[in-house]
């Protein structure tokens, strides 16, 4: 049982919430699963998907160590192609520059696609607090926006909510049928709606899932299409990035793009994926390239390559603690096993329980397709986390014993001998969940007679 400070987040409480609508946790769970699946089918369709992932890692690794240089080609390459290139050493660097933009060409509604950068920066709540219309065109993101919660998943912002939920919330915000839940009947009402913001809006934001030193170029991948709708009707066009989004060169991206869609969804390719490298006649392009704590991951030895991600949400479709306890259950922008890792760079107070948030059972790491150890680094959280303090003092302490109880051989028989007597003479004390939060989700099992040490020195150790 978690004993931190209430006002702290708390990834426990949070999910014993979740958990209380068993049926939602229930086909949340199996939801995420059946994409872990399609993403097994998909990637055994290619005979050298390990050396595809082998190569994307190593591709990263290179642009980790050079990121300095790279990130200087690129802005000189993109500048040589007419975009507006501008840095961000935080979120609220980065929201003042967009906001510069827009009232520089005295917008008042902007459409946005899909981009966990602009939500790590609350892109939208300071936007809203400035009289600006924000509108996320991605129909998940919509949906989330609407019912005014952040996204639970990067992949799959409304994974969370049922289809009569979103019917719900479409009726209010949207006026579709009261009691309709239909995906298509709904789907089609939030394209007819959402194409009105489109043709009205003067400026789009996207964000950037590669950006090509080589080129000065940005990919975005999208299976709506939306980034691009956005983009070739407004005036202005802002890409949000984080400075670890670089590869190389062009010939790099046949590498992720196979990668991506496959790990994220199952997908051989998203959709759509969109070049962008100049503005096109009339249009002003801006790119933000926005550090945001990365440059302190990056000087961490043990972490630096979470910066490898490339968003793709395998680690979390995975993930038997998130697909249990939702996204929401993180109280961060990114949920799961890469969330738990970038979280506490952020601010290790705040985010000190999501590294224990995991069986460590390395299934992240498994499907990574850019090879991220992530569940050596939430391992390595965790000890990290203890040094600076950063956990509730009884867990400390508890360890603490522990720690001397498994490395004193006698007290460690004597520990196993009072825990076994206990166990038999007060099994309702060992039971109790309140005395004994480890029960309260399991039962305890029943004391052998002897502990193996004894059974071995009775029955195989020579006379
Ligand atoms: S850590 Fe790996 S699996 Fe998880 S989102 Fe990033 S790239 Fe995908």
């Amino acid at each position: 049982m978690s004993n931190r400070n209430t006002t702290t987040p708390d990834h426990a409480a949070a999910s014993a919430k979740f958990l209380l609508d068993q049926e939602r946790a229930n086909w949340h769970d199996q939801a995420l699963w059946f994409i872990r699946q399609k993403r097994d089918v998909t990637a055994r369709q290619i005979p050298d998907w390990e050396q595809l992932r082998n190569a994307a890692s190593q591709i990263k690794q290179n642009v980790l160590a050079n990121l300095d240089d790279y990130l200087i080609q690129f802005e000189k390459k993109a500048l040589e192609n007419g975009i507006k290139v501008h840095w961000a050493a935080d979120g609220a660097e980065h929201n003042r520059i967009v906001l510069d933009i827009i009232q520089k060409h005295g917008v008042q509604k902007l459409v946005k696609s899909k981009s966990m950068l602009t939500e790590e920066c609350h892109l939208n709540d300071f936007l809203t607090s400035n009289g600006i219309d924000v509108v996320d065109t991605d129909l998940g993101e919509r949906i989330v926006q609407l019912a005014k919660e952040p996204p639970s998943h990067i992949v799959l912002p409304s994974i969370h909510k049922r289809k009569e939920e979103v019917g719900e919330i479409f009726h209010q915000h949207l006026g579709t049928e009261k009691g309709a839940s239909d995906p298509a009947y709904l789907t089609e009402s939030a394209r007819q709606h959402l194409r009105e913001k489109f043709l009205t809006a003067d400026l789009a934001i996207t964000g950037v899932n590669f950006a090509i030193a080589e080129t000065g170029g940005l990919v975005v991948c999208t299976n709506e299409g939306n980034a691009d709708m956005g983009v070739h009707l407004a005036k202005v066009h802002i890409a949000c990035m984080g400075i670890e989004k670089i590869i190389p060169k062009a010939e790099h991206l046949g590498v992720f793009l196979r990668l991506l869609a496959r790990s994220a969804t199952g997908q051989p390719i998203t959709t759509y994926s969109s070049h962008f490298h100049k503005p096109r006649a009339g249009q002003e392009m801006h790119l933000v390239l926005v550090d945001n704590g990365r440059s302190t991951q990056l000087g961490r030895p043990h972490f630096y390559n979470s910066l490898k991600c490339i968003r793709c949400g395998a680690c979390i479709n995975t993930c038997p603690v998130y697909r249990r306890s939702g996204g929401h259950s993180y109280h961060n922008t990114i949920a799961g096993p890469i969330g738990a890792i970038l979280a506490p760079n952020a601010d290790m107070r705040k985010n000190a329980d999501l590294p224990f948030a995991s069986t460590l059972c390395g299934s992240c790491t498994n499907v990574c397709p850019v090879k991220i150890d992530i569940h050596n680094q939430l391992y390595q959280w965790r000890q990290v986390l203890v040094q600076e303090g950063h956990v509730p003092k009884s867990k400390a302490q508890g360890m603490k014993v522990m720690a001397n109880v498994l490395s004193n051989p006698r007290l460690y028989r004597v520990a196993g001998k009072s825990g076994r007597l206990m166990m038999r003479m007060m099994p309702g004390l060992a039971n109790n969940k309140a005395l004994n939060p480890w029960a309260k989700q399991r039962e305890m099992p029943q004391p052998p007679k002897e502990s193996f040490r004894d059974w071995y020195l009775k029955n195989r150790s020579e006379k």
